[in-house]
This record gives structure tokens, sequence and C-alpha cells, in this order.
């Protein structure tokens, strides 16, 4: 029998958005005003639509407007940084969200650079790192705060246990290793020129994992009780010719040594799109001035 809790992400953040959908209502009786959140989309990637049209459902689902911009996939970087100036402007758009990877002839870093700090829900404009390293007010990257939520819900106290962050990321791995420095744990970032990994993951107490290998980090690497965290999303083949997700921790053997342990899917996933829609409430009350909720998700 498994000894792992499995944390279902799915379900937190589920109750997390009804917590969120709250707030947008009080927002609009107190104030009169609809966060609004624009997706831009450029070019065909069957995933990246996917992702698009899920972020607009669960807006709308939320109490949020929607505006969705596509452009084709020859679109130039004058067209989508254009496109950029006319949502900075808009007043009826609180988050701005380009959906990444762009198309090779633009450049991600000018993209995300142009966007308002204030709407930058995403969290990845430098100025918003640079707040979130030095400990000021940021926008943060919504894995790494779903991934937050998970750990503060499923983990205890926080302060004073020992992380390991693998993987090195500008969206995932830095963010979240400042995140739970923020939460005085004692952090450890880990990445491909790691000396022996494993004795690294043993130690922790807590193990965010975002590298993008399927099931690389085993049970006998985790510390019996630990809590794990698994951000990494894989595509793997199965015995029977299909293919199915898996993440960047062996499920199977690691279930029978955590404490606690995300699922792929299920598990960060859907509280990445649950803190897009937060970071937009945020971002909303910030530009009016508003003092920020404190969301919660709603119990059953
Ligand atoms: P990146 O490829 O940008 O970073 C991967 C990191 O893992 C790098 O720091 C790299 O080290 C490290 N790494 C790679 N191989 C090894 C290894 N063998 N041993 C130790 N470290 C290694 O990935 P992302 O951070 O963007 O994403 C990580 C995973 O999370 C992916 O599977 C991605 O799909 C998933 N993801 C899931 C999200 C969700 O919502 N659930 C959101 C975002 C990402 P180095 O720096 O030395 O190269």
């Amino acid at each position: 029998m498994a000894a792992a809790t499995i944390i279902d992400g799915k379900h937190f953040a589920a109750r997390l958005r009804a917590g969120i959908a709250t707030h947008v209502a009080q927002l609009k009786t107190d104030h009169g005003l609809t966060p609004g959140l624009a997706v831009v989309l450029a070019g065909e990637d069957p995933a990246s639509q996917i992702y698009v049209r899920n972020k607009g459902l669960q807006a709308q689902e939320a109490g949020m407007n929607s505006f969705e911009h596509r452009l084709p996939a020859t679109a130039t970087q004058s067209e989508l940084l254009a496109c950029i100036a006319g949502l900075n402007q808009d007043p009826l758009v609180n988050g701005i969200l380009v959906q990444l990877p762009l198309p090779s002839q633009i450049d991600p870093e000018r993209v995300i650079e142009a966007i308002t700090v204030g709407k930058d829900v995403d969290g990845f404009h430098p100025l918003n790192a640079g707040l979130l390293a030095a400990g000021g007010t940021a926008m943060i990257p919504c894995t790494p705060l779903g991934c937050l939520m998970l750990l503060k819900a499923y983990a205890g106290e926080l302060a004073g246990q020992r992380a390991l962050v693998l993987g090195r990321s500008n969206i995932v791995g830095k963010p979240m290793a400042a995140l739970l420095l923020r939460e005085h744990c004692t952090v450890t970032i880990a990445h491909s020129r790691t000396r022996d990994l494993a004795d690294e993951c043993r130690r922790a107490d807590l193990l965010v994992a975002a590298v993008g290998r399927a099931q690389m980090v085993k049970g006998d690497w985790l510390k019996p009780g630990a809590t794990v965290i698994d951000v990494g999303i894989n595509r793997i083949s199965t015995p029977d010719g299909k293919s199915r997700l898996a993440g960047d921790v062996d499920f199977t053997s690691a279930v029978e040594v955590a404490g606690a342990i995300t699922p792929v899917p299920g598990g960060v996933g859907p509280m990445t799109i649950a803190c897009l829609l937060l970071n937009t409430l945020t971002a909303t009350c910030r530009q009016h001035g508003i003092p920020i909720p404190e969301v919660t998700p709603i119990p059953e």
C-alpha cells in the first residue's frame, strides 16, 4: 500500500479557482471592476492552442473578461510588439500573457520586456524576477506560486525545512528557490552539473523537481517522509505502443517513500492556470490601489 499522501492538485486548483471567483464577484460589487486577461498566441502550435483555450475558459468561469489575440506563424516581431503596446494601453486589460514558445523569428525576451511590469501576470519580466529575488512586491511566476501553495498546504511549517529545487530555469527553478528562501527554508538548487544528485535529494525535506527528464528521481533518492512536488511534464511510450504523461519523479517507487507527492498529470499543472487567474486578480487590485485580497481555496 502506498505510504504517501497523494496531493490532488486538480481538486486543490478547483477550490482555489472558486475562492478567486468569490473575490472577482466582490470586486465587481464593491468597485464595478472586472479583471481582464489577454492571452496572445502567435502560430499554430497545437499544445499552445489548447493551453490558450483553457486559460480563456477558466478566466471566464472565474468571472473575468478574457481576450484572445491570435497572430499567424509568420507574424513579425514588430507586429507582436504592436499588439503588446495596444494591450498595455487598454484599461480593460489587467493581465497580459504571451504563450510560449514563439515562432523562431521572434525574440521572446524582447516581447516579455515589452509587457508593462504590472500587467506581467506570468511574472517573467526581468523587473519582476529582480523584485522577487530582492524580496520586493513582484508578480510571481504561476508554476512556482502553485507549488508553494501546495507545499504550504501539505508540508506543514516551511521555515527551517531543507528544500531541494531540482532545475534552475528562469520560469520554474530560480523563482521556486527564491520563494522557498522567502519562506525561510534552507534551499539548495541542483542542476545538470550537480555532483551526487541522489545524495542531495536524500537530504531534502521538500523536493521540487523541474528538470524535464521522465521519471529521473527514484524512490531511493528520497528522504523518507519528504514532500515531493513534481513539475515535470514528459511524454513516454507505453508497452501497448501508445504514450502517456510522466513527471520527473518515478511515481511508483517514490510514493512508497515520500510523505506526500503530486501525481502527473493532476498535480502541479492545474495549479499553474489557477495561479494565472490569481495573478490577474492581484494585478487588477494593484492597478486600482485596492488592497490585495487573501485568496484561499474554498473548502467543500
Ligand atoms: P528547462 O529545460 O528550462 O530547465 C531544466 C533544468 O533541469 C535545467 O536547470 C537543467 O540544468 C536541469 N537538468 C536537466 N537535466 C538534468 C539532469 N540530468 N540532472 C540534473 N538537472 C538536470 O525546463 P523548465 O524549467 O522550463 O521545465 C522543467 C519541466 O517542468 C519540464 O518537463 C516542463 O515541461 C515542466 N513544466 C511544467 C509546468 C506545469 O505547469 N506543470 C510549467 C513549466 C514547466 P542546467 O541548467 O544545468 O542545464
